[in-house]
């Protein structure tokens, strides 16, 4: 058998992460909602557990390597306009949900949602308590950038109810840090972390990237090393997907540093060993996680689940994301706020919502869709669990994609019975890959170039 290391060679091809399926670049203009209005209908005749997602766009200096919606400003007056816009947009959402529905997921992402100063933290919260009902068991998590996270910003965020955090941290090298136009001691990570722990969001995420300028397997190995010393509960191991025609600020990023695709690999074979000694799970999609973390023990009970934020413990919700950019799922309607500041604020002068793209998933997409998330999600897929949801056998429906999954069962990637599919350890590794048999829009090869590789 083929080792680790040379099947992630052979599986290194671009395609989509499947934060959602179909993907976002399968959205279409429209200026008519009468499509969303009637979903967000339809959905809240009755009351159910609900997501939200708050975008802040606003980030006080641009890292090279970015490739999210931001907007690089030191003005932080800008932050009370923006959630001034937000609660305008919160009210028109709000009219639409059933009034006993409940929040059990609310996330703050950027952008950078700490360069909003304490005070306008403690309103945007209020802002959202005031308008929504929380679900008791709610899980609120926020993205923080350590250097702009003060004491006062985290006393602000558990004041307003957060009980997550996941920290942008990419490396821990000062040269990298420079390369990348990052710079980070790693003393701010430790003071933020501390912070944290004591106004009890203990629950705690780091991201790190590999593949980035200045990056090799040794400055690597330390930056593992220095986030083990302060225990996080999860750690998100991104590999750099340089797309510089996609996102032009990655043509500030010098080529010549650049690890070559051998170091990448060995920096990603480091973390996969590392982590996994240090008793770290591998969740699938670059996610580790404590053993006994609640994302691991939805894995090994098959309750895990995917969506726009990456994994997630809580069943399929309706997702409601508010801010520019902001992507929304009401079961079976995706649509898209537009990414443009002043059009969003426009648009909500107007009364309207500030949406520009939408999809509507086919019979085919949803049933596509339900079945690449249990293959990312669970570690054995049962064939009569998905035919008592559809009516139709997968084996049956997906038999043009069948045999393809032939190689993938000889590399050992999983094990196909007669009613189920197992995803094995190794496969974990490759979920991309498996998800990508079954994506019928995947065959117009182009449309991979927008996808950046596994590793
Ligand atoms: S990486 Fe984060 S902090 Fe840096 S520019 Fe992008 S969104 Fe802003």
């Amino acid at each position: 058998m083929q080792t680790t290391k040379e099947l992630i060679r052979k599986y290194n091809v671009p395609g989509p992460r499947y934060t959602s399926y179909p993907t976002a670049v399968q959205f279409q203009e429209t200026d008519d909602l009468s499509d969303v209005i009637s979903h967000l209908d339809k959905r809240n005749r009755e009351p159910r557990n609900i997501s939200l997602y708050f975008h802040v766009p606003f980030c006080f200096s641009l890292c090279w390597y970015c490739g999210c919606t931001k907007i690089i400003t030191k003005n932080t007056d800008r932050g009370d306009v923006y959630i001034d816009y937000l609660a305008k947009e919160m009210d028109l959402v709000k009219n639409k949900i059933h009034p006993e529905s409940k929040v059990i997921q609310l996330h703050m992402g950027g952008g950078t949602p700490t360069f909003l100063k304490p005070d306008q933290l403690k309103r945007l919260g209020e802002e959202i308590k005031k308008r929504f009902n929380f679900h008791k068991e709610i899980e609120f998590s926020v993205e923080i950038d350590p250097r702009t996270c003060s004491k006062d910003h985290v006393d602000a965020l558990a004041q307003i109810g957060v009980n997550r955090a996941s920290l942008g941290v990419q490396d821990t090298n000062e040269e990298v840090q420079k390369a990348i136009h990052r710079i980070q001691p790693f003393e701010q990570t430790v003071q933020v972390t501390q912070w944290l722990r004591e106004a009890w969001i203990d629950s705690i995420n780091f991201d790190l990237i590999y593949g980035l300028p200045k990056q090799n397997a040794e400055t690597f190995k330390k930056t593992l090393e220095d986030v083990k010393t302060l225990t996080p509960n999860r750690l998100a191991v991104y590999s750099y997907a340089h797309l510089p025609n996609l996102m032009p600020s990655q043509r500030l990023l010098n080529e010549e540093d650049f690890p070559t695709p051998d170091e990448k690999l060995s920096m990603l074979m480091l973390a996969i060993d590392n982590l996994e000694n240090e008793g770290y799970r591998y969740i699938g999609m670059d996610h580790f996680s404590k053993e006994n973390d609640e994302l691991t023990k939805a894995l090994v009970e098959g309750t895990l689940q995917r969506n726009f934020q990456g994994y997630s413990t809580h069943a399929n919700t309706d997702m409601y994301a508010l801010g520019m950019s902001g992507i929304s799922m009401i079961d079976s309607i995706y649509y898209q706020n537009t990414k443009d500041l002043d059009a969003y604020y426009s648009r909500l002068d107007t009364g309207e919502l500030p949406v520009i793209k939408q999809m509507i998933l086919t019979r085919d997409d949803l049933l596509r869709r339900d079945w690449i998330s249990r293959l990312m999600c669970k570690p054995t897929v049962y064939f009569d669990q998905f035919e008592e949801k559809w009516g139709v056998n997968p084996r049956e429906y997906f038999s043009e994609e069948w045999e393809r999954l032939d190689e993938l069962e000889k590399d050992g990637l999983i094990i196909k019975l007669k009613n189920e599919i197992q995803i094995t350890n190794r496969g974990r590794l490759f979920l991309r890959n498996i998800a990508m048999v079954f994506d019928a829009y995947l065959s117009q090869d182009k449309k991979t170039k927008r996808y950046s590789k596994t590793v």
